[in-house]
This record gives C-alpha cells, structure tokens and sequence, in this order.
C-alpha cells in the first residue's frame, strides 16, 4: 500500500464522491471501507433472481449535486408516476401530481385526501420552493419549525396532514411524527416538483458501482475497518498505522464519535439515528392492482405496520424475473418482532388493502432491519444547509489536517452525501494549496 495524499474513512457516496474530486484535482486518496463492497447505505443484493435494494430508496433526478457527477443516463433510471395512491377508508384514493399529470386535475381535485383548499395549499407551497434555489430554502431568516408545524401554519387540514403528508413525508424523513425539519421537507418538496423520483433499472446500488468504477485503481481497499483516526493517521485493523497529509472521516456520525473520541467535538453527532425496517416479498405473476403502474402506496390510515409499499418489478422490471413481481414494503423504526409476528402483521393488512389478492401466495425474500438508516432530522438541525467539514482548523501545521464527510454535515440524502464529499475535498485543496478545479467537468 503506498501512502497518499489523503485518507478516507468510508466508501459510502460521500467518501467515494470526496476520493473523485480530490483525484481530479491531482491529489491521491485511499478509501479503507469496513464491507465487502463499496456504497455504504446504497447497496443493491441479489436474492433468487430480485434485486433487493438496502431499504426502499428513491432517487431525485432534479438532485444537484448528483446530477452534476453522475452519469444519469449510463444509470438506465426508470420513474415512479409522480403521485402516490392513499389507502383509507377501506378503498385506494389517487392523487396525482396535476402539475407533471394534467390529466389528473379533476381526479386528483376530487380525491378524498384533504379538501379542495388544501390542493391549492400544495400548489402555492410548491411555487414558493420553486422560486427559491436549494441555498435560499435554508436561509437563516426562513424558520425552521416541524414539519407539522409548517403544515398547519399554511392551514392544512387534518385529513391532508393525517392521509397524505404523514405516510408520504413520514416514510421520507423514517419519522411518521412529524417532528423532523420543515427545511428537509422544502428540500425534498422541491425536487419532487422539478424532477421525478427513479431507481436505476437495475437497482440503487448501481449509483455506487458507477462512482466506484471511476476510482483510481488502488483507490478503495475493502473488508478495511479503521479503529482511531488521529490528524494525519490512521490505525487500520489487520494492518497497522496508515499515514496522510489529510484525513476525512466520511463514516456516519456514531461511527465518527468512535473514530474520534474526544476529537470529535460535535454534539451533532451524538444525536439518535432513525431505524426503518424493510420487508421484500415475491409475487408469482403480476402485482394486483393498484400496483401494476409504477406508483408508490400509502398507508393513509396510519395503522401500520407497513408505511408505504411499492412494486419495485413495475419500476423496472429488472428487479424481479421473468413472470414474477418484487414488492418493497417499508415499516418505520426498527420492528422487534420475530419474523414470523410482522410478516404475519403485514400479511393482514395487505389482505386489506388487496381483498382479493391471496397474500399468502407473496413469498418473503428478506426483512432487513437498518437501525441507523438516517439522521434524527428534528430542528434544529438544518440551522444552516452545510455544515463545517473541517475538524481541526487550529494553526495549520499540514499534520493536524481532519475532515468531515457525510449525509449528516448536508442534508441527509444521496445529494447531501455527494455533496459533502465534495466540500470536505475542497476544504482539503484550499488547505494545501491546490487549485480547485474547473466546475462543470464530472470528477
Ligand atoms: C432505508 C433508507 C432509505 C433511504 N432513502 C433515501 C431516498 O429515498 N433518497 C435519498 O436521497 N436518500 C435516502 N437515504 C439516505 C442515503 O442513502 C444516505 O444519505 C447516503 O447514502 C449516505 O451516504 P454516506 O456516504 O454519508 O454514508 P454511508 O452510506 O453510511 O457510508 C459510510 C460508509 O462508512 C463505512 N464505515 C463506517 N465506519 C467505518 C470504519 N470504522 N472503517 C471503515 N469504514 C467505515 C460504512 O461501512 C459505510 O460504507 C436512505 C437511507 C436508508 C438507509
């Protein structure tokens, strides 16, 4: 192993974005990531011939940063309809995006899900966020409230709150309370209305794979766990102390306070994680309706235990094979249950929600319980849209050199990981004195 110009700890989206930018701007780096693979949180598995993402996962074409470093059209991305189908009252109720599906105005204005005042509410919030670029919608004189706070200060009804903004942002935020930041919510609000939500036809994992592809060989070393990071080292496990001039800790923030210990100085870090838990199902044949168009359900009651579900084979087909569907079901919070108990809860309420469907015939592929699947987004926390990402900016003796990446110094998504990456490599550059290179070029 030679030694490079940086170190980073991780390769999730951050910390591969962080080892492209710093690449090309001539700088050497090496990624040690404790897995077997790169991706970190956006893995795709192969299971009997589906592909299992790591949690139901969206990805936002309107995302800036990812749309500047990634290839979109080399992902093949397929759309969900933009809209969503709500489950109450023992019936399916569409509400479509009438903006992006004209044909949907009279239907969507008729739906049962909120009153006709609450429609236009929609409208007036999504001009306002389309009017603002990202930046502006964490400008320090908007507030930061809740997200129910938010609703209910635009007069949103209960009914709209309760049927639609819960599931829907619920399952977004993994906090069906509604306690998370309104700032996010504008966030995530913005981008579903400039752009739609996909998943690479052949799964979410394939956003790593392309970054990972483009890594310099001798980049990224697998199965490397770090147990401390100091400025300007590193003790990895199996092999021993690793120099550098720069070190980013691009690993999620429990796992950086470890790193860290007292360096780490951020009580940012020390806030809880959001769990959810996911369960992915065969179907032989079709899915039932409504399901066979590429739409995301709700669970507009709010009885659980499933959120949201989508048939991920009618987004792509490649997620399932021939002849058989691939239902993602997303149950908020790491359930405790025994297998056996939440696969039988889910089973009732999806014999509720497809009374004629014979649920027994849906096979369990995998429950997957992500217990740090998100950062506990409740304000404050998007005080300000970035977050510093250099640790240690005392008298700059090139050694003392430690950085943070992640989905929890930006927002927490697949754009605010890239994105931090990015900012921890530039803060990097600016520090050593290397120029930045030219925007616009994809690292
Ligand atoms: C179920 C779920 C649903 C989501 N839905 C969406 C969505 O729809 N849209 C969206 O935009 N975002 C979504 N997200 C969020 C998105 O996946 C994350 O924001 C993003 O992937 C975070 O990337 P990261 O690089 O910051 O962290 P991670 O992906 O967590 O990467 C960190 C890496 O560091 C490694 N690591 C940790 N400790 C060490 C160590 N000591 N030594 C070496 N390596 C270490 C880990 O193994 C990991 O690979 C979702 C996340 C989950 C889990």
């Amino acid at each position: 192993m030679n030694q490079a110009d940086v170190i980073i700890i991780g390769g999730g989206l951050a910390g591969m974005c962080c080892a492209l930018s710093l690449q090309r701007a001539g700088l050497s780096a090496q990624v040690f990531e404790a897995c077997d693979a790169p991706g970190g949180r956006v893995r795709t598995d192969r299971v009997d011939g589906f592909l299992l993402d790591r949690g139901f996962q969206v990805f936002l074409t309107a995302y800036p940063e990812a749309r500047a470093v990634l290839d979109l059209p080399a992902l093949d991305l397929r759309t969900f309809e933009p809209g969503s189908r709500v489950f109450f009252g023992s019936s399916w109720h569409t509400l479509m995006d009438p903006w992006r599906r004209p044909g949907s105005l009279l239907d969507g204005a008729l739906a049962k899900v909120g009153s006709i005042s609450d429609k236009v509410r929609v409208g007036t919030l999504r001009a306002e966020v389309q009017k603002l670029p990202v930046a502006g919608l964490f400008a320090p004189e908007r507030p930061e409230r809740t997200i129910e706070q938010l609703l209910r200060d635009r007069g949103f009804g209960q009914s709209m709150i309760d049927r639609f903004f819960r599931p829907f942002m619920g399952g977004i935020m993994l906090d069906s309370s509604l306690k998370s930041s309104s700032r996010m919510m504008e966030f995530v609000f913005k981008m579903f209305s400039e752009g739609d939500a996909a998943v690479p036809s052949g799964g979410m994992g394939r956003i790593s794979d392309q970054l990972a592809s483009r890594l310099a060989p001798g980049t990224l070393w697998l199965n490397a766990k770090v147990e401390r990071a100091a400025p300007g080292e590193v003790d990895i496990a199996n092999v021993g102390t690793m120099r550098a001039r720069a070190v980013v800790v691009a690993a999620p923030g429990s796992s950086a306070e470890a790193l860290l210990g007292a360096q780490s100085g951020s009580a940012r870090w020390r806030r809880p994680w959001r769990g959810v838990t996911n369960v992915c199902m065969a179907i032989d044949g079709p899915p039932p309706q409504p399901g066979r168009d590429a739409v995301l359900l709700l669970d507009g009651e709010n009885t659980g235990p499933i959120t949201n579900l989508a048939f991920m084979s009618s987004v792509s087909p490649l997620y399932a094979p021939a002849g058989k569907s691939l239902a993602s079901l997303s149950v908020l919070g790491v359930d405790h249950r025994s297998d056996t108990e939440l696969l039988s809860a889910c089973r009732s309420q999806l014999s509720r929600w497809f009374p004629s469907e014979d649920t027994a015939r849906w096979g369990l592929l995998r429950i997957q319980r992500i217990a740090s699947a998100l950062p506990d987004q409740s304000p404050p926390w998007y005080t300000r849209a970035e977050w510093p990402v250099r640790l240690a900016t005392g008298p700059t003796r090139l050694a003392e050199r430690l950085y943070r990446a992640g989905d929890d110094v930006d927002t927490a998504s697949i754009d605010g990981a890239m994105r931090s990456g990015r900012r921890a490599a530039e803060a990097i550059m600016a520090d050593l004195g290397v120029a930045l290179p030219q925007r616009g070029e994809r690292p």
